[in-house]
């Protein structure tokens, strides 16, 4: 019960954290608290949902983004990703917001560290689970709608131009196709769903053994559920994200074109409206908050993020 104890009051996503990508942003994680479980499911699972009463938000500095013209999108602290082992209950609000992921739910953790990477190799293309690399080194999964950014932000993550083309070429693009990093996990890019042209027994065959690999893939730390910020929320998506959660695979939404940020004249929305109906939308399937956090491959806004939070994921998986 992490949050049993704390009052309820509300984060900026935007709050300028003074973490950088040095060993000194954990030199304040020096609470753990009882490991609570070795299954990497257990992940998403340790952030019992909060009957806090509610107070003030708490106003906190805003990002350095000329492009914002409205208030900070404010979070909850029990809508807060708290990794286990990481115990905030004797924090004040403005340690934790240091805490906290720019753009995103996440709290850091003892275990983010070895953020970089050095080097990225692409391995296979397999078609069924049990023909994926079997060397039991952990993985992510990156899956979205087609166009979702995907490519994009597999290269931004491995900061190489076209590596994720692999995955684009004739006959890889209905594979799980398995990129191998500083030669010790893995980032995996599963076929993107809901491609207008695809026809119906197509779609269906990706489902079937995308969700073979999520159900059976051993060494699967969590997937990264690519979702576009820049358009309202699409159905697909949703039912993506429910079917992952009422499956209890562990899911971390990435948030793609958050840089896409001017409000159309025709009502469309800004990013943080988007992404807060989305979560809105799929809460009832979660039993916590899943992890979120923003990303735009253009500016790469949450490329740094998402490193630290695969590291944080692995280096607990590795040792549980
Ligand atoms: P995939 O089909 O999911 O692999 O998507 P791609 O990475 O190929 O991107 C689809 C389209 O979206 C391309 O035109 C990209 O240039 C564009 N795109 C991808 N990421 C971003 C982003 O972060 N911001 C903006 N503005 N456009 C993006």
């Amino acid at each position: 019960m992490i949050l049993a104890q704390l009052p309820r009051f509300h984060l900026s996503i935007f709050a300028k954290s003074p973490l950088s990508l040095s060993s000194s942003h954990f030199h304040f994680l020096n609470h753990p608290s009882k490991p609570s479980g070795s299954l990497a499911r257990t992940l998403f699972s340790l952030t019992p949902k909060s009957n806090l009463a509610t107070v003030e938000p708490i106003p906190l500095p805003v990002s350095d983004s000329s492009e914002l013209d409205e208030a900070p999108v404010e979070i909850p602290l029990d809508k807060l990703f708290v990794p286990p082992e990481t115990d905030i209950s004797g924090d004040n609000p403005s340690s934790i917001t240091a805490r906290i992921l720019k753009g995103s739910n996440i709290v850091l953790s003892k275990y983010a560290r070895d953020t970089q990477v050095a080097q990225a190799d692409y391995v296979k293309s397999s078609v069924r689970t049990e023909d994926c690399p079997a060397d039991g080194l952990p993985e992510f999964a990156l899956v979205g709608r087609s166009n979702v950014g995907k490519s994009s932000l597999l290269n931004s993550l491995v900061r190489r131009k076209r590596l994720a083309l692999t995955s684009k070429k004739p006959g890889k693009t209905q594979c799980i196709n398995h990129f191998r990093i500083n030669d010790n996990w893995y980032l995996v890019d599963l076929p993107g769903y809901g491609y207008a042209s695809a026809p119906h027994e197509l779609k269906q065959d990706w489902n079937k053994f995308t969700k073979d690999y999520f159900l059976n893939r051993s060494t699967l730390v969590s997937v990264f559920l690519l979702v576009d910020a820049s358009i309202p929320p699409k159905q697909i998506d949703l039912d993506y994200a429910s079917w992952l959660g009422q499956n209890q695979v562990p899911m971390t939404m990435v948030f793609t074109k958050c840089d896409k940020r001017k409000k159309k004249k025709n009502g469309g929305k800004r990013p943080e409206e988007n992404i807060k109906e989305f979560q809105d939308l799929i809460q009832g399937f979660f039993e916590t908050t899943p992890p979120w956090i923003m990303t735009s491959s253009v500016t790469n806004q949450g490329r740094d993020e998402i490193l630290l939070h695969m590291a944080q994921l692995r280096n607990y998986w590795l040792k549980h």
